[in-house]
């Protein structure tokens, strides 16, 4: 038995820097220290990314048996941004916590470990698992690799619920948007405009484009595409356009243009994703399409219900940003709920409120008591 103290925990991991663009292999070093300290059996994962940088995640499991709950974070931040404040330096003003990663989420983390941290494996009838994954900033690298190798899930099933502990202000979420991405490209000759003897593949991509254009009308205002349960209820539709750079006297040898949807279980995103694939097809561009599902727990599922009751809120509600819940949820049911406010996720003087964190770990508590203890 250990008691461990959610800000003191959450000042540390501040103080370790773990920006995507980084390795996570300290902070997750001193994690696992914390787990092992507090009764918790630790699995590793670990990938090299597509920069040669070391990344690592962790499964921890504390109590026997298969089942139990689930509590979900990661351990990798955005940038730090130096120049305008001291991101790794943590510090205490006002009743706030301040620091890279207080509230995105190294403050939710240390509350889910704080809440489990004081049990011991015979208290528990079910178990608790704190899963810490890398790289959730920059392609779910982490979370897609745990899906896929965990040697504890593959022996031991998944727990029969979770909790994404992102930041929510402590209100449960049962649904978010997802997001699909279609990139479309030209390719053309480049060539010296003064020879006349390329192919600009910008003119080949531009009818298309502007049939992309014409879209975003249409989805902006036909109700099929959007779902009410959202606020936006729209789709997001957006446009980025690459030509690799090309000068202004060379015709461009490749265009890209990326579109994408955010996804909503009511706003036929299949239709929406297939009507810029037509298009695409009928220009004769090559396309490839990438992404998810939205996020949808049922309100009446058990992990809602076991989340209003330890937050007392009256409802769950849907919120329009993503989380890693994409690609988890088709291995368990799953509740989003943490401390801290989105608007202070990736800012400049970054803070998490010291009275959101200590409530949080009495709630995540009061959800393993109800669930994972006699
Ligand atoms: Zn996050």
């Amino acid at each position: 038995m250990s008691t461990l103290d959610a800000v003191q925990l959450t000042r540390d991991l501040i103080a370790i820097p773990s920006a995507s663009q980084t390795s996570n292999l300290e902070v997750s070093d001193y994690l696992t220290k914390v787990l092992e300290d507090t009764g918790f059996e630790v699995e590793r994962l670990e990938y090299v990314d597509q920069n040669d940088i070391l990344k690592v995640s962790l499964i921890a499991k504390k109590g026997e048996g298969k089942g139990g709950l689930g509590f979900f974070s990661h351990s990798d931040t955005v940038p730090g941004a130096k120049d305008a404040w001291s991101p790794f330096e943590p510090l205490i003003k006002e009743g706030k916590l301040l620091g890279r990663g207080s509230c995105d989420m190294k403050g939710p983390l240390a509350a889910t470990i704080a809440a489990a941290a004081n049990l011991s494996s015979s208290d528990l009838e079910k178990p608790v698992y704190i899963v810490i994954a890398a790289d959730e900033e920059v392609g779910f690298g982490g979370a897609k690799q745990i899906t896929k190798h965990s040697e504890t899930f593959k022996r031991d099933g998944w727990p029969d619920m979770g909790v994404i502990a992102e930041p929510t202000e402590l209100e449960p979420v049962h649904a978010h948007k997802g997001g699909y991405f279609i990139d479309v490209t030209a390719h053309g000759e480049a060539a010296h405009t003064s020879t006349e003897k390329g192919r600009s593949a910008n003119f080949k991509i531009a009818p298309f484009l502007a049939d992309m254009a014409a879209l975003k009308e249409t989805f902006m205002t036909d109700a099929q595409f959007q779902d009410d349960e959202f606020n936006p209820p729209t789709n997001g539709f957006n446009m980025t356009l690459n030509d690799y750079g090309c000068a202004n006297n060379v015709t461009a040898a490749k265009s890209t243009a990326t579109l994408s949807v955010r996804s909503m279980p009511q706003a036929h995103t299949k239709r929406a994703v297939q009507l810029i694939r037509d298009k695409a097809e009928a220009f004769g561009l090559e396309l490839a399409t990438r992404g998810y599902d939205a996020f949808h727990t049922s309100p009446d599922s058990k992990i809602i219900c076991l989340s209003l009751e330890a937050t007392g809120a009256t409802k769950s509600v849907a919120v329009p940003y993503g989380t890693e819940a994409l690609v988890y949820q088709e291995h368990l049911p799953l509740v989003i709920l943490g401390p801290g406010s989105i608007a202070q996720a990736h800012t400049i003087g970054e803070y998490i409120e010291l009275n959101q964190l200590e409530r949080a770990v009495a709630i995540y508590q009061k959800m393993i008591k109800n669930y994972c203890q006699n």
